[in-house]
């Protein structure tokens, strides 16, 4: 029988600086390409609405560019450790390549399927395609994790530089009988009834060639100022590269070696530092979402959640401006400034008191670049329960956070003009309601 080789498409969604796409091309032998849409493996985590949307448009756009050099994208629906060894025996492969993932549900998926492929003699190799630095790699003195960004990151730049972006293949040669495929349309993964997608549509265009040109006008264009401006939600000076990378439509590694050396660069690649650390997080701490890293949050007396409250949070009507103008901006594009994320988590957990999960699942929800590490490891800094975290007591003011970095209003005009005036809560009062309740965190013995 011929042989051919599979790439598992997963949060690597283009053809440039894949190393599992450039290894199984190199191979010789005809290269299937697929994508599983997985929802069924226990503790996959079900994508949001908003990461459904982008995925659909990627997926396009993958597809036509493998259609382009003469393969194919298959399509298939299903837990990966039934549909992988399925397409395999279909298909005659001799050699499965992908990229790895480093939650730990996929990576239990993975080890096992690895497992179960070698076993039938098919050749399974994973790569290092999404982070710069396999999280494993970045180590303390001790051998142990990091906990704290600054030495993690001064570890990372010690260890050797990220590799050189790979060329992507030209060709795509298919076997001569390719699987059959879904067809996308049939995942549904578009909002219909309603369409709530209109924002998003205007907003961004997923897929591997618009992020490369994103990362082009950002570096000619932005990188100046962004040390200075990044912290203005009106300025537009950040990359917007965040869903791009989220479903590695581009590669750090690609990102770095195009902004390495720019006057101005090390504070924009800090801040994949910043990713990097929360991929670290979750690696050795797979429950991130679920559970407070610092366990004396256990003890925060929580009270009884106000449905109102937390309704006029994701609305965009809690009369404090600059959360109303940040939760519409996230409504209408799932995007939404850092900054703004960070005065938004704020006034959520400690103005609201409202658990930091709840407002991790409607930004999972909500986000095109919601994250599997990233989101549940920042709001776990903004809560105070996390990683290196942002200290309890530090309750952002959002009237000060808006005079500091909207001093002309431009981005709540833009976004909240028409928000109620007058704050459901009041701020100074639910500040002290907050502080009295981290009382008892202190007091919790340090675990
Ligand atoms: P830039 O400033 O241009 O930064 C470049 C890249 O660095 C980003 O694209 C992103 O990949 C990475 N990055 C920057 N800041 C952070 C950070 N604090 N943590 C991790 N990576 C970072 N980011 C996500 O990608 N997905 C999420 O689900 C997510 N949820 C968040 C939730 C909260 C409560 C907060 C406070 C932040 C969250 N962030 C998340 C981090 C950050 O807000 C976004 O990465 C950033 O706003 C993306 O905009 P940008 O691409 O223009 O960033």
């Amino acid at each position: 029988m011929s042989s051919a080789s599979l790439v598992w498409f997963r949060d690597d969604l283009r053809l440039a600086d894949n190393p599992a796409l450039r290894a199984a091309v190199d191979r010789g032998e005809p290269v299937i390409a697929l994508f599983v849409l997985d929802e069924e493996s226990p503790g996959i985590r079900r994508l949001g609405g908003a990461a459904r949307w982008w995925l659909h448009h990627s997926l396009v756009e993958l597809g036509e560019r493998i259609r382009e050099r003469g393969g194919a994208l298959v399509l298939r629906r299903g837990p990966a450790s039934d549909v992988v060894p399925t397409v395999v025996a279909e298909a005659g492969v001799d050699a499965v390549f992908w990229n790895r993932r480093y939650g730990q549900a996929a990576r239990e998926v993975d080890t096992a399927l690895k497992a179960g492929l070698r076993g039938t003699g098919v050749e399974v190799t994973s790569y290092s395609g999404s982070l710069l630095h396999d999280p494993w790699t970045v180590t303390t003195g001790t051998g142990s994790h990091y906990s704290v960004f600054t030495p993690f990151w001064r570890a990372c730049l010690a260890l050797p530089a990220p590799r050189r972006p790979l060329p992507e293949p030209r060709e795509l040669r298919g076997p001569a009988r390719m699987p059959a495929s879904d067809d996308l349309e049939s995942w549904e993964l578009l909002p219909t009834a309603p369409d709530w997608a209109e924002g998003l549509r205007e907003t961004w265009t997923p897929g591997e060639l618009a992020a490369r040109r994103r990362l082009r006008a950002f570096l000619n264009e932005d990188l100046p100022s962004y040390d200075s401006a990044r912290d203005e939600p009106a300025s537009g000076a950040t990359s917007r590269l965040s869903p791009s990378l989220r479903w590695g439509e581009i590669s750090p590694h690609t990102v770095w070696h195009e902004a390495v050396g720019i006057d101005g660069a090390a504070r924009f690649l800090s801040e994949l530092g910043w990713r990097e650390f929360a991929w670290h997080t979750l690696f050795h701490f797979p429950d991130l979402a679920e559970r407070n890293l610092r366990r004396e949050f256990d003890t925060f007396p929580w009270p009884r959640l106000r449905p109102s409250h937390l309704e006029a949070w994701q609305r965009g009507e809690t009369g404090v401006p600059l959360v109303d103008a940040g939760m519409r901006e996230l409504w209408r594009t799932g995007f939404m400034h850092n900054r703004v994320r960070m005065v938004a988590a704020s006034f959520l957990v400690k103005n609201l008191l409202i658990d930091w999960r709840r407002g991790e699942e409607w930004f999972w929800d909500t986000l095109v670049d919601a994250d599997e590490a990233s989101n549940p490891f920042n709001w776990q800094w903004v809560a105070g329960s996390g990683a290196d975290a942002a200290p309890y007591f530090r309750v952002f003011n959002p009237e000060l956070q808006a005079k500091k970095f909207d001093p002309q209003g431009l981005y709540i005009a833009q976004w909240a003009s028409d928000a109620p005036a007058e704050p459901i809560v009041d701020l100074g009062e639910t500040r002290r309601a907050a502080l009295a309740a981290y009382d008892v965190v202190k007091r919790a013995p340090r675990r």
